[in-house]
């Protein structure tokens, strides 16, 4: 992993991914690790494997997102763990969409897990590690200016939009999108004097079974990251068949 940065220092480290400097001013590189975190960080462990697949289901969805008129960070696959990306000023938000009931909101609405939305839900939380990213509404996002008026509202719209057409792209391919977590930021560009210039609103960070659960159609087989947060087992060979089942 660290061959192709050579004593490059971190911009970033984080609990499932580094980001590296990038050769070109406003682009980094993303490597993705095998090390995975649940329950707050309070679960560790490592996946033989995850980085490269990760990379690799993320490579194919930025380019099927892109392929449908999403902006995203995503500009080309380095390697077999590494993906270049734009440089991003993160908002400092995490965007879930639910298609159907599951882990924290089971616990929050009481319903049973699996049951079926009839309206995605999509929530906002706090990216705050300390707190444990919590629950926000829009009024919490404009109060605390964590995003103006504009932004949550383009913010949703692509969320809606990224949700809608990976639920279609997986339901074809036999996997339910149960939901899922989204970031976005704007693209960091520098002016003439060296100074920041805000781009756009882009999706970034990464889509993988780290990020959104999966459930076979057919057998409700879970082939995500709650193998892992709930030990149930063949984790790598999860996110191996939902790369084999994206592929081609
Ligand atoms: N999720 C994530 N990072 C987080 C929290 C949640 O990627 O820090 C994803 C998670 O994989 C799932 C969705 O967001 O696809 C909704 O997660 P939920 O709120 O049910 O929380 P969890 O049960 O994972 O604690």
């Amino acid at each position: 992993m660290d061959n192709l940065f050579p004593g490059k220092r971190k911009l970033y480290e984080g609990k499932a991914k580094v980001v590296f400097p990038g050769d070109n001013p406003g682009e980094v590189y993303m490597v993705f690790k095998d090390t995975a975190t649940a329950l707050n960080g309070l679960k560790k462990g490592t996946i033989e494997d995850k980085g490269r697949l990760n990379a690799e289901i993320s490579d194919i969805l930025f380019r099927l997102l892109e392929k449908r008129g999403v902006r995203t960070h995503y500009l080309s696959k380095v390697n077999e763990t590494t993906l270049r990306v734009k440089e991003l000023r993160i908002l400092p938000v995490e965007v879930v969409v639910r298609n159907v009931v599951a882990g924290s909101l089971a616990k929050r609405s009481g319903r049973e897990e699996g049951t079926p939305l009839p309206r995605p839900i999509l929530e906002l939380y706090f990216k705050c590690d300390e707190l444990g990213d919590p629950v926000w509404n829009d009024e919490h996002v404009l109060a605390f200016g964590a995003m103006s008026e504009e932004e949550l509202t383009e913010v949703k719209e692509m969320a809606h939009k990224v949700n809608g057409i990976l639920r279609e792209f997986f339901g074809e391919r036999g996997l339910e999108l149960i939901d899922l977590k989204l970031e976005f930021g704007r693209a960091m560009t520098y002016g003439s004097a060296g100074e920041e210039v805000l781009g756009p609103i882009v999706l970034g960070d990464e889509i993988s079974p780290d990020t959104c659960r999966f459930w076979d159609k057919d057998t409700q087989e879970k082939l995500d990251k709650d193998r892992f947060r709930r030990d149930l087992g063949a984790v790598r060979e999860a996110y191996v068949e939902v790369l084999r089942r994206i592929s081609n």
